[in-house]
């Protein structure tokens, strides 16, 4: 049930730090818990004070702001720390969405707790939980990795490593890298369900879904489909396969052509690292 009596104001010694989830897109989807929290606060550290103002005007929040980003929050612990202890009220948000969620504040966050101040959340969007929602992918268990590295070369290594697991997983991606990542995931992942997430909650908002091969042709075929924000969901290792990858596939393939299957099984288990009897059965799959 929901509970309206929270004890916002801090506990009784020291201050608190409210971590506030603002929107990804659509400037309404934020709570009104969030907004007075806001408004009630006596600074907010924001990822970009600039970025943020638009939000502020559009509330009326008159708070002062002060920047928390990637290169400066080692130093601004100390000073939120010093205004925990005066007993202030701070809230911290970033660009869009939930903070620490592929955003500043973790080090904060961790540094504060450790020092015993109370750190409350003031829960909302976040392009991750947007798009899963929204996906039709298993969501029972998922994990997520945040933006992929930005050569491909760590980009397969990525995929190489996530290759084995069932849960179905999430990326963040930007415009720059959309379609040479997705060619990097059907290479190393094989031919998957896979679901793109663009512009969540904004004017361009699509979510497309299919099997990875035909994606990659619709978004290399449509420029405005690499436009913009993306959360890349894609299905979990197939069971009965047990993460056979595109490259193993072929290689059983070539095998295959000369070799009787349970050799064919253990050469290929030795180079993909696979278990052979999964290969082998694979193998008489192929054959059956
Ligand atoms: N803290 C944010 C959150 O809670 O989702 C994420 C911040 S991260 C710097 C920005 C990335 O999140 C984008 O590059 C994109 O991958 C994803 N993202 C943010 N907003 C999105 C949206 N409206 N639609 C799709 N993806 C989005």
């Amino acid at each position: 049930m929901a509970e309206f009596a929270q004890s916002d104001t801090a506990s009784a010694q020291l201050g608190t730090l409210f971590v506030v989830a603002t929107p990804i897109g659509n400037i309404e989807d934020i709570s009104a818990r969030a907004i007075r929290t806001l408004r009630d606060a006596d600074l907010i550290c924001a990822e970009d004070t600039r970025h943020s103002q638009r939000l502020m005007q559009h509330y009326q929040i008159n708070t002062p702001m002060m920047s928390l980003h990637e290169h400066n929050e080692m130093a601004r612990i100390e000073q939120i720390s010093d205004k925990l202890r005066q007993k202030q009220t701070i809230a911290l948000i970033s660009d869009a969405g939930t903070p620490l969620i592929s955003d500043p504040g973790f080090k904060l966050v961790r540094e504060l707790r450790k020092q015993g101040f109370r750190v409350s959340p003031v829960p909302g969007p976040s392009a991750i939980i947007s798009a899963l929602s929204v996906a039709g992918l298993a969501t029972d268990s998922f994990s997520f990795w945040g933006f992929l590295p930005a050569k491909s070369s760590g980009r397969k290594q990525a995929f190489n490593d996530l290759s084995q697991n069932r849960e179905t997983l999430v990326f963040y991606e930007s415009s720059h890298r959309i379609l040479e990542s997705l060619k990097d995931l059907y290479e190393i992942l094989g031919d998957r369900e896979l679901v793109i997430a663009r512009e969540l909650t904004k004017t361009f908002e699509t979510v497309l879904s299919g099997m990875a091969s035909s994606l990659i042709e619709k978004v290399a075929e449509d420029l405005d489909q690499q436009k913009g924000e993306f959360v890349v969901m894609v299905a979990g290792a197939d069971d009965k396969l047990a993460a056979m990858d595109l490259a193993t596939e072929k290689l059983m393939l070539a095998l295959l052509e000369e070799l009787p299957p349970n050799k064919a099984a253990k050469i290929a288990a030795q180079v993909s690292g696979l278990k052979k009897k999964t290969l082998y059965q694979w193998a008489l799959e192929q054959k059956a």
